[in-house]
């Protein structure tokens, strides 16, 4: 990654503040757990000398975090123009209302609900706020209403829960393995399209190789089906039965979640 013009790669595989492009600065939230790795990834895009930036997904509501994000969304001259959420779980949602009000920039997300004076924001809106285009792409499977971001200029895609650093995205309760895989084929087009050089994830590090991390969870999707048709032949039942045969490898802290996916893996598989 290091060969790429105006890359600043994580040090190691942990999420770190400052990593990110030309045009996108990772503030990482104080949130680290197992299900949020090293924290949230809170991103300010803004094209160099723009006097205006956007922040992505504040992260969760904790004030000395959001001051950061200000802090650095507003250096110069600047002011936030566009506040994004990739998807409304908390880790990158809770923050919006207040950040909204520092910042007083409007809040854009796929569900209404979470949206604040954003009215018409949807799949496919370009948004110029700070300095460069930055394109909506509907990307459900995480959850329901989880978009991604085109950063052109940057060949960069922020892509919130969908495809993260480390490990492998869990199907939330509200999300679905069909429209999952749809996603995984559809960002593999567009790594093609867009000539993506890399993926600016909600948590965890940078990903350089686009095309070659979607090929890995495409792959890695398609195995774990495989497996949990073979614990379902050989007699496991419940999705706990199914989880403890098919994440036997899996630390047992992320087994609660990986009964969430496992679910998901049913639905899937009864054609739901
Ligand atoms: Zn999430």
């Amino acid at each position: 990654m290091s060969a790429e013009p105006g890359l600043r790669p994580a040090d190691g595989s942990r999420a770190a503040d400052g990593m990110g492009t030309t045009r996108a600065w990772c503030v990482l939230a104080p949130n680290p757990s197992p299900m949020t790795l090293d924290g949230t990834n809170t991103w300010v895009l803004a094209e160099p000398g723009s006097p205006t930036s956007v922040v992505v997904d504040p992260g969760p509501d904790d004030e000395g975090h959001l001051r950061r994000v200000l802090e650095l969304a507003c250096s110069g001259d600047r002011r936030v123009a566009q506040i994004v959420l990739t998807h409304g779980h908390p880790d990158h949602s809770a923050g919006a209302v207040r950040f909204a009000e520092l910042s007083g920039a409007p809040v854009g997300a796929l569900d209404p609900a979470l949206r604040l004076g954003s009215e018409g924001f949807g799949p496919g809106t370009v948004l110029t706020g700070g300095g460069c285009e930055l394109r909506v792409v509907a990307t459900p499977g995480h959850t329901a209403d989880s978009l991604s971001l085109l950063l052109a200029a940057d060949g960069g895609l922020l892509t919130g829960d969908t495809v993260l650093g480390r490990g492998t995205t869990v199907i939330a309760e509200d999300g679905s393995l069909g429209d999952y895989l749809r996603t995984l084929d559809d960002l593999r087009a567009l790594a093609d399209e867009a000539g993506l050089r890399v993926l600016l994830p909600g948590h965890g590090p940078l990903l350089g190789d686009p095309a070659g991390v979607l090929d890995y969870y495409i792959g890695h999707r398609r195995e774990r089906l495989d497996q949990v048709r073979a614990a379902l032949a050989a007699g496991a039942v419940t999705p706990a039965e199914v989880v403890a045969v098919v994440y036997a490898d899996v630390d047992r802290a992320l087994w609660p979640a990986a009964e969430q996916s496992v679910r998901a893996q049913l639905a899937y598989l009864n054609g739901g």
